[in-house]
Order: C-alpha cells, then sequence, then structure tokens
C-alpha cells in the first residue's frame, strides 16, 4: 500500500504560525469546552458550585458523561447559570447488549466477533454500523436525550470503527508494529456487511484475505455505511431543534486510514478533533499544522473546537498550546479531563479566557 496520507499533513511546513507567542484571540469569537467525567455523587448544590466555577474560569460548554437521570439534573444547573451543554455518550462501543443480541456486534477479518475476542482492550465492544437493529438503537437513545430541559446538543465519542491502525505512539504499548492492516483488527465482516457488500458489488469481502487493504472500494464501502448512520442520528436529532457534535480523530485523514471514520462527510454542528499530539510523536508544528488543517475544512459550516489532552498539554503549558490552536484558526478549545484541571492549570487557562 502507498504511504499513508496522514504522513503527509506532517510534510506541511508553511502553515506553523504563533506558537508560542501571545495571539490575543478575539474574546467574544471564544468558545470554550470540557469533557467531564463523573459528578454523579455530589449533590445539587455540589454540582452547581462546580458548573458555576467552570463558567467563572473562562468555560462556555460542558460535554459531561452520565446517565440521563443525571443529565435532567445538569440541565436544570447549566440552564440556570448559563453554560452550554452536549451529553456525551458513545457511540459504536455499547456493550450492554451482548447477551441479547450477540449479533449486532463488529467481526473481523478472522471471523472473530468482538463479543468473545476484543481488540486491544477489554472495553472494546464495537457494534457494527450497518446493520437496521444498530441504527434504531442509536437513533433512539441520542433522541431520547434531546427532550432534557437545558441541554443545547448531544455529543458523539468513539464514533469510528476498532482502530485498524493504531497511533504510532501507542504501537509499542501493545507490542505491534502495524505498517499493514492486519486481520484481528480489521472490521467489520459480519454476515450482514458480507451480505449487503456482496449484493451490490458481487463478490465476498471475507474472500479478500490479504488483499482486503488494497480494495479502495470495499474500503469506501466501509466509511459509507459509518457516514449513513451518523447522518441519520444527526437528522433526527436536527428534528428535536437540538445540536449534535462529536469527538473526532485529529484531521479526516488520519481518521479514514486509522479508524475508517470520514467526519468531513458528517452533518454536525460542532467538531472537537482530538489533537492528541503524544500519540502521534507530534510537537506544538504538529498541532499547528493539524488545526490549520481542520480549520480550513470547518470554517463557516460548523464549529471548531480542538481536543486537547491535559496530560500532553502540561509540558508546554496551556496558554501556549491554547494560543497555537486560536492562531491556526480554532474558535476555542476542549480539554479532557476537564475534571481533572488542578488550580494551577485554572490560572493558566484563566489567563487565555480573560484575555
Ligand atoms: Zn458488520
Amino acid at each position: 500500500m502507498k504511504r499513508r496520507d496522514f504522513i503527509k499533513i506532517a510534510a506541511i511546513t508553511s502553515l506553523y504560525a504563533c506558537a508560542g507567542q501571545s495571539c490575543s484571540p478575539e474574546k467574544k469569537k471564544l468558545k470554550n469546552w470540557m469533557w467531564l467525567r463523573g459528578g454523579q455523587n455530589l449533590s445539587d448544590a455540589e454540582l452547581r458550585e462546580f458548573y458555576r466555577k467552570l463558567k467563572d474560569d473562562g468555560v462556555h460548554g460542558v460535554l459531561p458523561d452520565g446517565s440521563n437521570e443525571f443529565y435532567e439534573r445538569v440541565g436544570h444547573i447549566c440552564k440556570q447559570i448559563g453554560l452550554e451543554f452536549h451529553a456525551w455518550r458513545w457511540t459504536m462501543i455499547r456493550p450492554g447488549y451482548m447477551k441479547v443480541h450477540p449479533e449486532w456486534y463488529a467481526v473481523n477479518r478472522n471471523g472473530e466477533s468482538v463479543v468473545k475476542h476484543p481488540p486491544y482492550v477489554n472495553y472494546y465492544r464495537w457494534l457494527c454500523p450497518s446493520k437496521k437493529e444498530v441504527e434504531e438503537l442509536l437513533i433512539n437513545d441520542y433522541t431520547s436525550l434531546c427532550n432534557i430541559e437545558g441541554l443545547n446538543g448531544v455529543h458523539l465519542d468513539y464514533v469510528r470503527y476498532c482502530d485498524v491502525i493504531l497511533p504510532v505512539a501507542l504501537q509499542p504499548k501493545y507490542n505491534l508494529v502495524q505498517n499493514h492492516e492486519m486481520p484481528q483488527f480489521d472490521y467489520c465482516y459480519c454476515d450482514t456487511c458480507r451480505s449487503k457488500y456482496k449484493a451490490e458489488y458481487g463478490y465476498d469481502p471475507m474472500k479478500l484475505k490479504d488483499r482486503a487493504e488494497d480494495d479502495e472500494q470495499w474500503r469506501q464501502w466501509r466509511l459509507d455505511q459509518l457516514v449513513v448512520l451518523v447522518n441519520k442520528i444527526a437528522e433526527s436529532v436536527h428534528k428535536t431543534g437540538k445540536q449534535i457534535s462529536a469527538a473526532v480523530f485529529p484531521t479526516p485523514e488520519i481518521a479514514r486510514e486509522l479508524v475508517r471514520q470520514d467526519w468531513e462527510r458528517f452533518n454536525l454542528d460542532a467538531f472537537m478533533p482530538m489533537a492528541y499530539f503524544n500519540d502521534y510523536n507530534g510537537d506544538l508544528k504538529w498541532l499547528a499544522d493539524v488545526v490549520k488543517r481542520d480549520a480550513a475544512l470547518l470554517k463557516g459550516k460548523a464549529g471548531f473546537y480542538p481536543g486537547l489532552n491535559l496530560g500532553h498539554v502540561r509540558k508546554y503549558g496551556i496558554e501556549k498550546v491554547i494560543n497555537v490552536c486560536l492562531a491556526n484558526g480554532a474558535q476555542g478549545v476542549t480539554f479532557f479531563p476537564g475534571n481533572e484541571f488542578s488550580d494551577e492549570d485554572w490560572l493558566e487557562f484563566k489567563k487565555i479566557a480573560y484575555k
């Protein structure tokens, strides 16, 4: 296979601007988000205090995980204090149906289902995007969230296939050198995908074996399955008058190659591409290139708030990293995990938020 497209990103040298300088973003245009884990055990008063602090420190929108019941509480508080709120819920990883509907789950090129053979990590229990039942499940779930008072939108995550190739810096963790698509990480070859594809193109993709990686038609078909699914969810959410956003891979090129996620074609209101530079052995120049690429793509079409991993950002300093994003076209940033900010982190964050 030819060299992967995402390598080209690294070759773009002219896009880097403003790292380490003060770029004076216009405050009125800035919107910052936080992915927030936990909080369910806090009382309403504690939760309100936490959210008010976020607002006071320069956060405009929150992406908390949790149950529908928790979201009822969050919606009420966010409405009171004027925070935007998108409910963060994983899309394709949903382990809860494995016992009742094992046939809804993805199967790899070795014919193994994630139900019995989860790839890489135990929580990797991916649904197949081609099945009508999966589509109904996801549409019903996300639209049910839209009835919650104070909720502005829903937020998709893991809205992709399993990593057929891991980000380069993560491969050694699994003792892997992924210079080609290995069958145990290549999805989906379930009966539904195989028969639907065969009906359209006249051959069974399972028969491609090691040639599967070079079959552009089969690759494209799988990208399309996910795009169609996401856009159906988006259409249903939009009908309720709410918004839809997502955590996606750093650029469409990287996303297509690593996780078969063609997010360039997702009809969403906002994108939070996870520009987790350590995972790609990237530095601030890598970040600048990636942000500039996405900004050019999304300008005027959707909100763009690059995702930053707090653990990766601290070595450069929060202010410096946010400035790189803003200087290259971001409308704000999204931090993971926002609930792990230290007092020191907040002091730095506020310097940007109140510029
Ligand atoms: Zn399938």
